[in-house]
């Protein structure tokens, strides 16, 4: 065992049936580390309305490698803000997006793993695996009925053999990565989540039944799974698609894990995991009302919206505040196309709306935050801007020391934003309702 990891396993609280996720969780990204503190006091906030949602701390080896951190940093701010607020319940870091390459350096600080595998999903599978899998899997062809589902869904052994050739090999995939975690972790120390949801063409859910049969068989006692949803999902900003195809696809998706569960004999607490890109607000009603049905239980990652609210509090506090975070913007925009690169596939800026550096130098306070603020009724709101900023956070990096003693000097303001907007704009909307 690894000295780093002895010395975190004993750092770690106690706490209720440690890895078992709760039903509500959601993922809340800390790019610099300081607002864990505000962000877990939306959860206590939701523990006050008498529902429990477990804060997840996710961080990617992207993000880490673009600001130049490591995962301790996320485990040691969360941690910090546990021990502070007294939060009696689970919480944990998420090892977000790795693979079988880049799991290592996740070793010690994490215990929630998102196993990336959508780069394999088409890859060439084994044959026979695939002849063995169709036929261990009879049950799978003719017709369906998912409890929950109206129509049922007619599936047969050509499309389970497609789907198989399709998938297979991602599966297999994990399987590797999930046993690498679990000969460095130990058995049921960790939480398993697979991911395909950065990949070009969103799953059905007959095929992720069939995902789901092929995990199973693999062994992965997986908690969440991140399937690809219809419609874009952009950084940054709200839902782009249809709205009713998405609801009826997010409900028979719930329905469909309800029915592996027992089908397949994963973990009882299944369920699905939203990689939101941070905002998706028009799909947190229809998704409330889904897991409402289906007494479900969803893991909402929000990971972005976080660092945006570190820039809108800095130009509500103004003076310094509001010059750095004119100053991120002014260096976001002359580097748009490097910064927006890696990001290519999940934003959409048209740059003739992005303002010129020269009039985003004479906002005041009010106009950078309504540009900024997720507010789309506000005329001010400029979702450019805001999908810019999102993935714009490597100019903030930059700045090193100056902007994070910004941080410290504005946590107060900074930090009432980042509540207000966890517990108001997604807790609330997708864990509790309106009243
Ligand atoms: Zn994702």
């Amino acid at each position: 065992m690894r000295e780093s990891l002895v010395t975190w396993e004993t750092k770690k609280l106690a706490m209720p049936d440690t890895f078992t996720l709760n039903k509500n969780s959601i993922g809340v990204g800390d790019r610099f580390a300081h607002q864990a503190a505000s962000q877990l006091r939306a959860c206590t906030m939701a523990a006050e309305q008498g529902v429990t949602v477990v804060p997840v701390w996710n961080k990617s080896n992207r993000e880490h490698n673009i600001i130049g951190s490591e995962p301790d940093s996320v485990r040691a701010e969360a941690d910090r803000a546990v021990r502070e607020l007294g939060w009696p319940k689970q919480y944990y870091v998420d090892a977000d997006h790795i693979n079988f390459d880049t799991v290592d350096r996740f070793v010690a600080a994490s215990d929630f793993y998102t196993i990336d595998v959508a780069d394999w999903i088409g890859k060439p599978a084994d044959d026979a695996a695939i002849q063995t899998f169709v036929k261990s899997h009879p049950e799978l062809s003719g017709e369906l009925q998912i409890p929950g589902i109206a129509k049922p869904s007619t599936i047969d052994t050509t499309f389970v053999e497609k789907t198989a050739a399709k998938y297979l090999a991602a599966v297999k995939e994990a399987g590797r990565i999930y046993r690498k975690i679990q000969s460095l972790k130990g058995k049921g120390k960790f939480i398993p989540e697979v991911s395909m949801d950065e990949t070009d063409s969103p799953q059905t859910p007959a095929e992720l039944l069939i995902i789901l049969a092929a995990i199973a068989g693999e062994g992965i006692p997986i908690q969440t799974i991140a399937p690809k949803f219809t419609g874009r999902f952009n950084k940054g900003v709200d839902y782009q698609g249809d709205l009713a195809k998405f609801s009826e696809e997010f409900a028979d998706d719930v329905a469909t894990i309800a029915f592996a569960v027992k089908k397949y004999d994963l973990p009882a607490n299944l369920k699905l995991s939203v990689h939101s890109g941070s905002d998706k607000f028009s799909i947190y009603q229809p998704m409330r009302h889904a897991l409402q049905r289906f007494a479900a239980g969803v893991h909402l990652k929000t990971a972005g919206t976080t660092w945006l609210e570190e820039l809108i509090g800095l130009a509500e506090a103004g003076g310094e505040g509001l010059d750095m975070a004119k100053e991120i913007y002014v260096q976001a925009y002359e580097q748009r196309d490097a910064l927006c690169a890696p990001y290519a596939a999940v934003i959409s800026i048209d740059a003739a709306k992005l303002p010129l550096p020269s009039t985003v130098r004479g906002w005041n306070s009010e106009q950078y935050q309504n540009a900024l603020r997720h507010v789309q009724a506000n005329a001010e709101f400029n979702s450019n801007v805001r999908q810019l900023l999102h993935v714009g956070f490597k100019v903030a990096a930059k700045q090193g020391a100056k902007y994070l003693h910004l941080l410290d000097h504005f946590s107060h303001t900074i930090g009432k934003n980042v509540t207000e907007n966890l517990y108001e704009r997604h807790i609330k909307p997708v864990f509790i309702g309106d009243a």
